[in-house]
This record gives structure tokens, sequence and C-alpha cells, in this order.
């Protein structure tokens, strides 16, 4: 299997959800080997590689660093190329966070379809799990293990009438990403909002670009768009966020109650752990 890219440029543009701040955002095709690169146009083209070797903090979000220059928010594009099967690709971007558009990946999704996706001539290479890494943060656990395919496993338990307990186990397979994960939203509860307005957080944050979950209920008028939007939505943050890793995996993701930390976690335990995965060539 080989190495892809963007057919043509992509053009949109939308607000940040914690800054507000508006912003213009282009994909463009990158060369072989490059994976995902930020480019800040308002700061010289400045560069900042999809890596976990730049996540800064990730408490709403995953944010990376490189030199002093922030790229915030990036997980649920980088969930959008790696589900498109995108390997490499130039993000420029001229601000500091990517848009939120309606807090899911479909915008991104469906514009990567529409461009298309172009075959390369360097093979893919996948990070092959060869044994068990586990991390455990509280109640909060994830772990990654060998399987045949990429697989999420995931659990989440939120005390609120439309989440309690929710599970699904996803196989990444032709064209599954768009139909289960690509538009499950984002969700913040009231009292959570307001904390973070506080904190300068969710300034973008809108009923247009998030669930809001009141302790009975939503805000929103519009309904669900699964009935457990909220785990799909925990395992596209995943998918995004273990794209950092640099390329897809082969292995199994089992998840409970995690967040962008414990991912963070995870990967860099994995990352020092070289004995327990190894770069092999995808077959086709
Ligand atoms: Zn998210």
């Amino acid at each position: 299997m080989k190495q892809t890219t963007l057919a043509k440029s992509i053009k949109t543009a939308g607000v940040g959800l914690h800054t507000g701040v508006k912003v213009n955002m282009t994909l463009k095709s990158a060369p072989e080997n490059s994976g995902y690169i930020f480019v800040r146009t308002d700061l010289d083209n400045f560069e900042i590689p999809a890596s976990v070797e730049y996540i800064s903090h990730c408490s709403y979000a995953t944010t990376l660093m490189r030199r002093g220059v922030v790229l915030s928010t990036c997980e649920h594009l980088l969930s959008a190329l790696r589900g498109s099967g995108v390997d490499n690709c130039f993000v420029e971007l001229d601000n500091i966070e990517i848009p939120i558009m309606d807090g899911s990946s479909e915008t991104f999704f469906d514009l990567i379809a529409k461009a298309g996706v172009v075959e390369q001539h360097a093979p893919r290479h996948t990070l092959r799990i060869l044994e068990r890494i586990a991390v455990e943060i509280g109640n909060r656990k994830m772990s990654i293990e060998p399987a045949e395919n990429y697989e999420i496993d995931c659990v989440i338990d939120f005390p609120h009438p439309f989440i309690e307990r929710q599970r699904l186990n996803f196989v990444f397979e032709n064209g599954s990403f768009g139909k289960e994960i690509a538009s499950a939203r984002t969700f913040g509860f009231t009292h959570e909002i307001d904390m973070l307005r506080k904190a300068n957080l969710a300034l973008g944050g809108s009923l247009d670009n998030a669930i809001v979950l009141t302790p009975g209920g939503m805000l929103n008028e519009t309904p669900l768009r699964f009935d457990d939007e909220f785990v799909r939505h925990k395992i596209l943050d995943i998918i995004g966020d273990f794209a950092l890793l640099g390329m897809p995996l082969r292995g199994r993701i089992t998840a409970e109650r995690s967040g962008h930390s414990v991912h963070a976690s995870l990967m860099s335990k994995l990352l020092k752990a070289e004995h327990a995965w190894e770069i092999v060539e995808q077959e086709g």
C-alpha cells in the first residue's frame, strides 16, 4: 500500500472553539514522508509538525507548541485526515486555533472526499504494536495491545440521563470512519462552560458547534446524530490524538473514561517502550 496526499488544495474558514478567533485554513498536498505539518502563515510560515514531541497541553483540547509557537485544538482535523486515509498534508492557518466548524470532523471529511486523495510512490508505514502498554490515572484507563487491524474499544461514563455508560468497539475499515465517527460532535456541560469561560476557554463555543448538556437534558433544539454520539466523539478524539504518532496504527486501543491527557500519556509511554512496537510497511 502506498502513501497518499490530497489531489488538490482545500480552503475553509471558521472560528476557534476556545479562542473564538476567526481563522482561514488551507489544506495542501505534501511530499512523501512529510506527515501532517501545520504552517502558521501569520508567522512567516512557521512549521509545527503534528507529532507527539510537540504536545504542550491537553486539558480541554490538544495543543501543540514548537519554539513558543502554539497551534490549538488540532484533534478533529487530524481525525478527519487519518480517517480519510491521508498520510501527507500541509495545513496552513493564519491564526492560533483550528476552526471548530460544527464540532465534529464531518466538514473536513467531506471537503477531503471532494478534493480527492491520490497515491504517492513511497510505501505507507504503520506502527505495529507488539506488546501491551497501559496507563492508569485515577479511574481513567487506557491501553494498547497487538491486533490485526486498527481498533478502538471505548467506554465513557458520565452521570447524565443522555449518556450514563456508553461503549463502542470501532474497527478501521473501508468507509467506517465516515459512517460511524466523522459526524459525532463534541459536547460540554453547562456547569463546565461557566468555569471554562472564566478561564478564557470555550469563547467560540455555541449550540452550532457543540452539544450543550444541562443537568437533565440539552440546550440544542436539533436531535442527537446518534443515540451514542458521545462515545463516538470520544473515539473521534482518540483517532485525532493518536494521529500524532505519525502513521496509522496496527493494534487495539482500549479506553475507559480517557481524555486528551491520558491519550498523551499513553503515546509517550508507548514511544519510550521501543520493544513494544515496530514500524512496518502496510500490506495491500
Ligand atoms: Zn473533540
